[in-house]
């Protein structure tokens, strides 16, 4: 691994350079009213590295809300096309966090028949991740994450004073920075530790992360989820705007006329009412408590067994797009210790 610094106007004037090429599509956080996105630069400044959270994580470039997968004629098998476009993409600033989770993304989506719709935009990417500058009233991110985000990441940025501290982690990285006006590192390791920390969570998961999917094992049945559950709407914000939240539906698009058709994926989830019904209008969560059950389960048990890794990495959004104020895994779980 290689340690550069760069100053911050520095690496925006590179960055100008980089979106003028046109080598890739370069996309980095912006300020949109009071809140923040990813969305595609048109210059390097409009780029935010100083924010609190995004909307919507950068999953989105990689499992786009809607996604054309299939083409076709309608009862003609022979005219059948698998569609999978995508262009190469930067993506600037992302939180260590929302790596973790796309590190997630990775597993799920290549292991047994591999997606290749999301592989190929993974591969087409270069991700640039940095460490937050800012609090966020419902992040838990460093109770609930190690190092997974570094295992993606190409690039890891953080902010000292005006300057960068660059640390290329991939031969694809050196291969972008290599015309940036970036020097050697002279900061030491305490200080870039410092600078990575600097900013502290502003919750905590209530026990160790390791201890989790025992611990909902003993709590299958407990009143904590008869009291999230019946107050929660099914409006499905918290699995939409959640970066290890992955499912989908496929649906079949046929024009009126029959002249062309598409199946499509678009994002589903788990907690929206009609998610697990299957023939014969069987739904098996049909209750609120049955669903608000399964997404704890699924962050905090079946994730962490199969992948060893918590499938939640604290970044605060669902706590955040609830309307009913209970979609957080941190209010969940101090409930449940308050409620032994
Ligand atoms: S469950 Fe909530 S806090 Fe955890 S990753 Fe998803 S949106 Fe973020
Ligand atoms: S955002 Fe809140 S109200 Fe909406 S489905 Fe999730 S837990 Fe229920």
């Amino acid at each position: 691994m290689e340690i550069l610094k760069i100053s911050k106007n520095d690496f925006y004037s590179f960055l100008d350079r980089k979106i003028a090429a046109k080598e890739s599509k370069t996309i980095g956080v912006v300020k949109k009213g009071s809140h923040y996105v990813f969305a595609e630069l048109d210059a390097a400044s409009d780029l935010c590295l100083d924010y609190d959270v995004t909307i919507l994580p950068p999953k989105k470039y990689f499992q786009p809300p809607k996604e054309v997968l299939l083409k076709y004629v309608p009862k003609k098998p022979e005219s059948y096309v698998a569609v999978n476009e995508c262009e190469p993409i930067t993506i600037v600033g992302i939180h260590y966090y929302d790596l973790a989770a796309i590190y997630l993304m990775d597993k799920a989506f290549s292991e047994g028949e591999r997606d290749e719709n999301y592989l190929k935009k993974r591969e087409n990417s270069l991700l640039i991740g940095m460490y937050p500058t800012k609090p966020q009233k419902n992040r838990f991110a460093r109770s609930v994450t190690k190092d997974q985000g570094r295992k993606v990441a190409d690039i890891m940025l953080t902010e000292i004073g005006g300057n960068l501290v660059v640390e290329i982690l991939t031969p694809k990285g050196k291969e972008y920075l290599k015309d940036a006006k970036a020097v050697k590192n002279d900061y030491s390791m305490k200080e870039l530790e410092d600078a990575r920390n600097n900013v502290k969570d502003d919750q905590k998961l209530p026990l160790a992360v390791e201890l989790v999917p025992q611990y909902l094992g003993n709590h299958y049945e407990h009143p904590v989820w008869e009291h999230f559950g019946e107050k929660c709407f099914s409006c499905g914000s918290c699995v939409l705007v959640c970066p290890t939240c992955y499912c989908f539906d496929a649906r079949e698009e046929i024009e009126l006329s029959l002249a062309e058709g598409k199946r499509v994926r678009v994002w589903d989830g788990c907690m929206l009412e009609d998610f697990a019904v299957v023939a014969d209008g069987h739904n098996f969560r049909k209750n609120k408590s049955s669903r608000f059950r399964h997404r704890i389960f699924r962050k905090g048990k079946h994730l962490p067994e199969k992948y060893g890794y918590f499938g939640c990495v604290g970044c605060g959004r669902c706590a955040n797009s609830c309307t009913a104020d209970i979609a957080g895994p941190v209010k969940v779980f101090n409930y449940m210790e308050e409620n032994k």
